[in-house]
């Protein structure tokens, strides 16, 4: 499992300033209680730092360690894939280029963003290209994307890069800061939870299909036995904000429902999910319905025991 970006930080600190990660944190816990717990774990560490004279700058960074707010961040990565540069006009008039690249190592993967001419001409001369390895220095993260000025570099390097990680990487965020169509992990209470609500899915297909009389009829297999599934809307509080989130019947039973047929054991296992704290992974998207941001569970998973024993004991 991966550590959350706190941990991350916290254990960036103790490396470089050689304090105990108890004694960082009781700082930070100090700092978020002289401001009256308005800044997260993460905003408080990272002041911590920059009140301890650190910066990340001349330290190469692997992907996973890269946060959102650094600066003069340097990493190193294979490419996994080049968009083509585009042309656009600045409010002055003037024609910019910007080229998108994800890169990989051996944590993580995180899109590039070149603003730069000089660097945009080494995709179109073909120099940057899918396998490459690049060295990239001094550039800022935005978000969660790496983006790359005049004052950054990018250059082919000949060190290699194995286990890349390429799959789909979910960085943690504060629910106040998610956007649309981000992946993300946020950690957070469930706070409410609503009724599951049932439907029937084509088991050949996986479309919704409606009851027609005593058969299930799809609108590509025809009669067909239908599979009943459940879906669920909790709302999820991580200190930052509120999200309403959907899970569906895959994740349902690692939140905590496992009796949907059993009218007194649900409403049992509903209320113990009340104050439960976990992670949850997935996608932000706008609900139509609400014009609401909701985010679409693709997994979850119980905070790490030892993590809130720590936390507790400090
Ligand atoms: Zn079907």
């Amino acid at each position: 499992m991966s550590m959350g970006n706190y941990e991350r930080i916290i254990e960036k600190i103790s490396k470089i300033s050689g304090l105990e990660k108890e004694e960082i944190e009781r700082k930070v816990e100090a700092k978020r209680a002289k401001l009256s717990g308005l800044i997260s774990k993460e905003g408080a560490a990272q002041v911590i730092a920059a009140e301890l004279g650190i910066n990340f700058d001349n330290e190469k960074l692997k992907i996973e360690e890269l946060l959102p707010g650094m600066r003069k961040v340097n990493t190193l990565g294979k490419i996994l894939n080049v968009s083509q540069p585009r042309v656009f006009k600045t409010k002055k008039g003037d024609e910019g280029k910007v080229a998108n690249l994800f890169i990989a190592d051996d944590t993580s993967n995180i899109k590039v963003v070149l603003w730069d001419t000089n660097h945009i001409s080494l995709i179109e001369n073909g120099q940057i290209n899918p396998g490459v390895v690049v060295e990239i220095s001094n550039g800022t993260m935005r978000d969660n994307e790496l983006h790359l000025g005049s004052f950054s570099e990018i250059k082919i390097t000949s060190q290699n890069i194995d286990n890349l990680k390429t799959e789909k990487s979910f960085r943690e965020k504060n629910i106040s800061d998610l956007k649309n169509s981000d992946n993300v992990k946020i950690r957070g209470f469930i706070v409410q939870s609503f009724e599951p609500k049932f439907f029937y899915v084509c088991p050949n297909c996986k479309k919704k299909v409606i009851q027609e009389g005593d058969f299930f009829n799809c609108s590509e297999h025809g009669k067909i036995a239908a599979e009943k599934r459940a879906l669920l809307n909790v709302i999820v509080d991580d200190g930052t904000e509120t999200i309403r989130t959907v899970a569906f019947q895959d994740n349902l039973a690692d939140i905590g429902l496992t009796n949907l047929e059993n009218m007194e054991e649900l409403i049992l296992q509903r209320e113990r999910l009340l104050g439960k704290e976990m992670f949850f992974y997935g996608a932000v998207r706008n609900n139509k319905v609400f014009n609401t941001p909701e985010f679409i569970i693709e997994k979850v998973e119980e905070v790490n025991p030892d993590l809130l024993i720590m936390e507790l004991e400090s």
